[in-house]
């Protein structure tokens, strides 16, 4: 039994409750009281000691250093968890079927817990927790039993990058690896496909306290990430995600040597139709420039994406393997 985690959620559970109970959770801070039933921008409230969650399974899909390398790494998968409802409203969420429309099934807390530890008897590589930030008080009483019941392999806490910076320092110890998109840099962008204007003053103070949360990356001697942090970017068409002031800013602070996982993978699908800058999929020139000035900054560990990956990825959460 690891108790130095089971100690540290214990703490994170105390402090997440006071964050939850005026909900300031998430870069909206809504201030409501969601322990007492109330909802914010969310649309989730106190749930009666139960989560709604839409798929628990391994995953082939996501960074190599989290799923393994058939041949080469533990090719065992991620552990992943997909929570429903969403912080952000991105207008071309490609998990739309979980984040807009609610697919899911509400579980109790141990059934959660129990989840994670099937994921662990799976030979998971970790867990990873996919849009955490609106639910990270079940998902904290979940894990508490998992740890008291042998949870031992890495958590990963997947986000969007929109979660404010007290619930990141309540997170020290629980999490293993953070895994944060960072979405845009322009504000007027941030606020017509994913509706907060502020995203990026957000993001990028969450996303450099996780650095510092975590310090720098450690591997398994075969490879597989134990801790640190891995930030990804998704490059839109016609640069609306601002893909190179983005680059020239995890420059300017310092994530050079973190791994970033440049994506390609956009496809115009829930509400991207209606604008029509994003209502086309990725040229193959507009990510090579943003790859190349990525190259050209000195990033060391750059993530890049064939463009044909975006057939790949596309789930459909209607169906029980989604990313068949
Ligand atoms: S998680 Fe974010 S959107 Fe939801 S109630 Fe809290 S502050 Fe608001």
């Amino acid at each position: 039994m690891n108790r130095d985690k089971i100690k540290a959620t214990e703490e994170a559970i105390n402090k997440v409750y006071e964050l939850y109970s005026k909900c300031v959770l998430c870069g909206h801070y809504c201030k409501v009281n969601r322990a007492d039933g109330k909802m914010g921008q969310c649309g989730v409230s106190e749930n009666n000691g139960h989560v709604k969650v839409s798929h628990h399974l391994l995953h082939f899909g996501e960074e190599p250093m989290l799923v393994g390398e058939e041949g080469r790494t533990p090719h065992f998968g991620s552990g992943t968890v997909f929570f429903s409802r969403c912080n952000l409203g991105c207008v071309y969420c490609q998990n739309y079927q979980i984040s807009s429309e609610g697919l899911g099934d509400t579980v109790s807390i141990d059934k959660l817990a129990s989840y994670f530890l099937s994921l662990q008897n799976k030979n998971a590589n970790n867990i990873n927790l996919v849009s955490p930030t609106h639910v990270i008080y079940d998902i904290l009483l979940a894990l508490k039993i998992a740890f008291e019941n042998g949870l031992n392999i890495p958590i990963v806490y997947n986000t969007n990058g929109y979660d404010s910076l007290g619930l990141i320092n309540t997170l020290d110890n629980v999490v293993d690896i953070y895994l944060p998109d960072i979405k845009y840099y322009d504000s007027k962008c941030s606020l017509k496909y994913s509706k907060a204007s502020n995203y990026y003053e957000v993001a990028i103070k969450s996303i450099n306290a996780m650095k510092t949360q975590v310090g720098e990356n450690v591997y398994s001697d075969s490879g597989i990430l134990k801790k640190g942090m891995i930030i990804r970017h998704l490059v839109l068409p016609n640069n609306a995600s601002q893909s190179y002031d983005i680059l020239l800013e995890l420059k300017n602070s310092n994530f050079l040597e973190t791994p970033i996982s440049l994506m390609s993978q956009y496809s115009p699908k829930y509400k991207a139709l209606q604008y029509s800058e994003i209502s086309d999929t990725l040229t193959e020139k507009e990510y090579n420039d943003v790859l190349n000035f990525a190259l050209s900054l000195g990033f060391n560990n750059i993530l890049a994406q064939e463009l044909e990956s975006k057939d790949n990825y596309l789930p459909d959460f209607d169906d029980d393997n989604p990313f068949k």
